[in-house]
């Protein structure tokens, strides 16, 4: 799973994804991935780089109910973006990679990056949750909002 996240490259990915049938996600956020974003767009979503991480049953609980929109998209729907409602603090617990007992609190984008990957083991896609009418190719990214969408940002 490390090597499929690297490769595409990705910051996360869920075993159903490559068809493993069992609850694990690995996730990781670099220097360098960060450096190929917009500077404001970094600091908005409070991305930070973090080193790999390996979670075994993942539970997540928010630690408030602070929410915030962005764009995010994912390897299994290569190509598009749409914007999606996540928390903006959450804790996360399960089994590490050695098999011992982890629990961390993660917030802005890894705390979003989290979410995304748990869903997955739900069966669930960000375009199940994705803001309508928000659903647009990576090459129309930068287009506006629909009339009446709700802004991006923390809310
Ligand atoms: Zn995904």
């Amino acid at each position: 799973m490390i090597a499929v996240m690297r490769k595409a490259p990705g910051v996360g990915l869920a075993a159903p994804q490559i068809g493993v049938p069992l609850k694990i996600i690995v996730l990781e956020d670099t220097k360098e991935y960060i450096s190929y974003a917009r500077k404001e767009e970094i600091e908005a979503q409070d991305r930070r780089p973090f080193d790999l991480l390996v979670i075994l049953n993942p539970k997540l609980r928010n630690l408030s109910d602070k929410k915030a929109i962005f764009f995010e998209g994912c390897l299994s729907v290569e190509g598009f973006r749409a914007a999606v409602e996540r928390y903006l603090e959450v804790e996360v617990s399960g089994l590490g990679q050695d098999g011992q007992p982890i629990k961390l609190e993660a917030r802005g984008w890894q705390a979003r990056i989290l979410q995304h990957e748990c869903d997955h083991l739900d069966g669930i896609l960000y375009v199940d949750k994705m803001v309508k009418r928000t659903f647009r190719t990576v090459e129309n990214l930068e287009l506006p909002l629909p009339v009446g969408c709700p802004p991006l940002g923390v809310s």
